[in-house]
């Protein structure tokens, strides 16, 4: 297969306007600034040339199409102009609707005006492709070519175009070359270079390439300085919160930043900053991991309630705190904001105790009892253990009353309360039921172990004294019934039964321990207390009778 002679010629003509318009498409197209109209209008810049590519590849392919196929195809050479006549039309008019963009973009002319010139170019191309004899279609097109070239060049050139790249401005210089090498070519006194062209094609795209790279370098710089910026901002703004704020690493806990008022609440030294770390102001360490592990589960914690204290200090403080994971100085940092609840903690503390505790005592009241016994009592049954009911009553209470003031008998009640706690388990309920008697549940005990604590109890209530307030120790006991939770779990029938082993225990002759069901030793220590009681009557008569008839004796000696 011969190539036709004219295929130097061809692509002497050709080769270089296609390849530079597709590499000027391709650098155009990638070219991007932060101004969304100057980004477009490039763009549409960068279609045009691909169009001029594309109908030069048209032209080439149009010489090869009649010999591949043998002649059994042949493309009219007119079909072929009046395409790549539209087509270079198409390219010219894109590179001065991409010109009317940057005009947009500089708020020099309104849109409808734009819309205007694109519809008049499109008539004008119409009118060029079907209303013009074909001999002048060569000529207007390369017209247009120029008028779209040289617009757009002087726009890009122009000084009111503020481009932070120089180098596009000398892509604007190239294409009014490369416009002014058409023109020139059109006239009788022209020449035509295929070398000259594709080096003006190639200078285009450098400089395209090279305003690219450098506007990606620019916009990466302000996008640097911008955080560079936010960061340097950041202080001054928590420096201005109402509450304590502290950023620390999430990698080390060190502090990274910290606002004045934390800085107070905390004794931080900011000179110092470094140092510190915040796992040092927890009072227990497990509040902060517990803050950590709900942040890997929300990027936000709000309304956390942490007890917190001055590092080397003793003084706590309830904090509520808001924390977040931030990226801080190129770190993985904790933003917490700190609001002081103490007083507010206090006073719900203040009400929580009057709610539950006896003001005398300190120890759980009676509603209180009957609610912790209750979940008690649930848990039990849930576990399968056994537990103890304890009833207490001290032994002639009145008489303490009555021989030293009610104000000694609150001693004795609050000398007592504190003997019982103190020998008792944390895990044992213990309240006041109510005047001086107590009652005690013993979780997960059985009755020989509750027997073994009631004991202790009034042993340890035996031997305790409370000064009276001339400094002579007094002393006190107390009756105890007890009973275990195997036959029921009822709580109304557990206090019942073991008050009924309490009265046991008084009958029985007070300071001991009775459990429910001694029956036998009931009735008989009954007999015994009567028995006691007479015997104490009995013998305060004699000596009554003693006195009486001692003072008698007295009498008479002295008349
Ligand atoms: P027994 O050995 O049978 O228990 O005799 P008792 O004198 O202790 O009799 P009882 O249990 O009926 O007495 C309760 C007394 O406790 C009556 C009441 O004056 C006194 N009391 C109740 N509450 C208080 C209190 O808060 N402070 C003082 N000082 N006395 C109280
Ligand atoms: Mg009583
Ligand atoms: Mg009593």
């Amino acid at each position: 297969m011969e190539l036709p002679l004219t295929m130097t010629e061809l692509f002497e003509t050709y080769l270089p306007q296609m390849l530079g318009a597709l590499m000027t498409a391709r650098a155009l197209s990638f070219f991007g600034t932060d101004e969304k109209l100057k980004k477009n209008s490039l763009l549409v810049a960068a279609i045009a040339f691909l169009v001029l590519g594309f109908k030069n590849i048209l032209i080439c392919l149009s010489y090869f199409i009649p010999q591949l196929t043998h002649g059994e195809f042949t493309v009219s050479p007119l079909v072929i102009e009046g395409i790549s006549i539209a087509l270079v039309s198409l390219a010219s008019l894109l590179l001065i609707i991409g010109g009317f963009q940057f005009y947009k973009a500089l708020n020099w002319i309104r849109e409808e005006l734009a819309v205007i010139t694109c519809v008049l170019a499109w008539l004008f191309m119409i009118r060029i492709v079907f209303l013009t004899p074909p001999d002048s279609h060569q000529m207007l097109t390369q017209i247009y070519l120029i008028t779209g070239l040289v617009f757009l060049g002087l726009l890009i050139t122009l000084p009111k175009f503020k481009s932070n790249a120089y180098t596009l401005k000398v892509t604007g210089l190239w294409m009014l070359v490369l416009a002014f090498y058409y023109f020139q070519d059109m006239m009788p006194w022209g020449f035509s270079n295929w070398l000259l062209e594709s080096l003006l094609y190639l200078l285009i795209i450098y400089n395209v390439y090279v305003t690219a790279d450098k506007q990606l370098q620019n916009d990466v710089k302000a996008l640097a300085e911008e955080v560079r910026a936010a960061q340097a901002r950041l202080p001054l703004i928590l420096q201005a919160s109402p509450f304590p704020i502290m950023i620390s690493a999430l990698k080390d806990d060190r502090l990274m930043l910290v606002n004045e008022k934390a800085a107070t609440l905390f004794n931080i030294d900011m000179k110092k900053l470094k140092q510190f770390r915040t796992e040092e102001y927890y009072v227990d360490p497990n509040t902060r991991k517990e803050l950590l592990r709900r942040l890997s589960t929300t990027p936000l914690v709000e309304n956390f309630q942490a007890l917190l204290r001055k590092p080397g200090s003793q003084e706590t403080f309830w904090l509520e705190m808001s924390a977040r994971v931030i990226d801080f100085e190129n770190e993985v940092a904790l933003y917490t904001a700190f609001k002081d609840i103490t007083a507010q903690k206090k006073h719900e503390q203040q009400l929580f105790e009057q709610a539950v505790l006896d003001p005398l005592t300190g120890c759980y009241n009676r509603r209180q009892f009957m609610e912790l016994a209750a979940k008690e009592i649930r848990r039990a049954w849930r576990y399968d253990t056994s537990f103890c009911l304890i009833m207490i009553d001290i032994d002639h209470f009145k008489r303490v009353n009555d021989t030293h003031g009610h104000a000694f008998g609150d001693e004795v009640l609050k000398a007592m309360a504190f003997t019982c706690k103190q020998t008792l388990r944390d895990s044992d309920i213990f309240a006041r039921y109510g005047g001086e008697e107590f009652i005690i549940l013993l979780p997960q005990t059985d009755l020989p172990g509750g027997m073994i604590v009631a004991e202790r109890l009034r042993k340890n209530i035996e031997d305790l004294r409370v000064p009276l307030p001339d400094g002579v120790p007094f002393h006190f006991t107390i009756s105890l019934g007890i009973v275990s939770s195997g036959a029921t779990d009822d709580l109304d029938e557990l206090i019942k039964r073991a008050d009924s082993a309490l009265y046991a225990a008084k009958e029985g002759g007070r300071n001991q321990v009775r459990m429910y069901g001694e029956k036998e030793s009931f009735e008989q220590t009954k007999t015994e207390i009567l028995e006691e009681e007479n015997s104490f009557e009995l013998q305060e008569n004699i000596v009554r009778q003693a006195q009486e008839a001692l003072d008698k004796a007295t009498k008479e000696d002295v008349s």
